[in-house]
């Protein structure tokens, strides 16, 4: 059997974040049940397959921890023959929607890891945003999760946000990191098309901090985060020696794993595929019996390369040349001579031994050094 990542998605949120472009819905109280009907039945199906074992299962969202706590406990057995030992199991949560009894739960049906989207410290950002939670939340949901023995635990942040300035960015990392987590996870925010905070921006009603702010508070980060033990190992991600978050490793690593739930992507034997997005499509075609699966590609030789490239050097660990000419049948070194050449030449990467690696300055400008790679 292979053994593969698994993501499994949980389409609902009390309440859309101004900035949200997920695939996420405020209607669980009308499709919950039906959802979770449709997604056991599409588990079911890989498991009757008996083609995959999981190293990984991340119960992602949405908000996974808002729904009955039950049906959690449902998908968790519905998969756990393939769930190999010692996997990493992780769920997703938003501050203050867990109490004892859900955490009780999930950690009796083996999940032991949380990812805790808090996004910043200050009650002040977090309203401007549109997130459900306050400061005083996120703390008592962290500490529910520590009693009832989780160990590892990650926080989601975000800067460049609306207001936000270079204190308040270090106020967020210092003050989240002395809670001792063991990863934290940093993203500018992103505005897209469509969302309500684009519109804001749009109007002139928000503005966000310029680029050199966002690229002063992307260094502040990973000064800070190093200072508390927590090492950077991607280009947005920091841990603790041995936390680092294997699920999205298997993402970088460009390796196989399978998504189930409403648009959620899958690739495997070099075919990407993705099921429908919308919760009643979804939800119908399974009803149907029939898979979910909206469309797929075949993923080209070249495409595949540029992939493995672009994903493994956001990685610290950089890109292992032998592995990546063996998967090909290709000299790296000479196929990409000049593309080297020319990024060596503005301290962009670093060659070394088998491996090429970003440097600092070549992770602020990641998107200029993929695009080189590009055929
Ligand atoms: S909690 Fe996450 S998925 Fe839900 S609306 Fe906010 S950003 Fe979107």
């Amino acid at each position: 059997m292979k053994s593969i990542g698994l993501y499994i998605h949980i389409p609902f949120c009390y309440k859309k974040c101004l900035y949200c472009d997920f695939n996420s819905y405020a209607n669980k109280d009308i499709y919950e049940e039906p959802y979770i009907e449709a997604l056991l039945k599409e588990l079911n199906y890989y498991i009757n397959q008996g083609k995959y074992t999981f190293k990984t299962v991340f119960i992602g969202g949405g908000t996974p921890t808002i729904i009955n706590p039950e049906n959690i406990e449902r998908i968790i057995k519905a998969i756990e023959k393939n769930i190999e030992k010692d996997a990493e199991i992780t769920i997703e949560c938003n501050p203050g929607t867990v109490d004892e009894k859900k955490a009780l739960l999930y950690k009796t049906v083996g999940i032991n890891r949380i990812s805790i989207g808090l996004q910043a410290w200050q009650d002040e950002l977090l309203n401007i945003i549109g997130r459900m939670h306050d400061r005083k939340g996120f703390i008592e949901s962290l500490n529910i999760f520590r009693k009832h023995g989780f160990d590892n635990i990650n926080v989601d942040l975000m800067f460049s946000l609306p207001k936000q300035t270079l204190q308040m960015w270090e106020e967020s990392l210092n003050n989240v990191c002395s809670l001792g987590v063991e990863h934290v996870s940093c993203y500018s925010l992103i505005v897209e098309e469509g969302t309500t905070i684009y519109q804001l921006i749009r109007s002139g009603q928000l503005s966000i901090p310029d680029d050199e702010t966002d690229r002063e508070m992307y260094r502040m980060a990973k000064e800070i985060l190093e200072t508390y033990g927590l090492k950077q190992y991607e280009i947005s991600n920091y841990s603790r020696e041995g936390f680092q978050c294997i699920h999205n490793l298997i993402y970088w690593n460009n390796e196989e794993y399978i998504g189930a739930g409403a648009g959620s992507h899958s690739k495997i034997d070099r075919v990407r595929y993705w099921n429908y997005r919308s919760i009643e499509e979804y939800i119908a075609r399974l009803k149907n019996n029939e898979l979910p699966v909206e469309d797929r590609e075949i993923i080209s030789t070249e495409e595949g390369l540029w992939e493995t490239i672009m994903l493994g050097l956001r990685l610290n660990t950089g890109l292992f040349i032998p592995d990546i000419n063996e998967k090909y049948s290709i000299n790296f070194m000479e196929k990409y001579g000049d593309v080297l050449f020319k990024l060596n030449r503005y301290e962009l990467i670093q060659i070394s031994g088998d491996r090429i690696y970003l440097t600092d300055k070549g992770r602020d400008l990641s998107n200029t050094v993929f695009v080189e790679f590009m055929e």
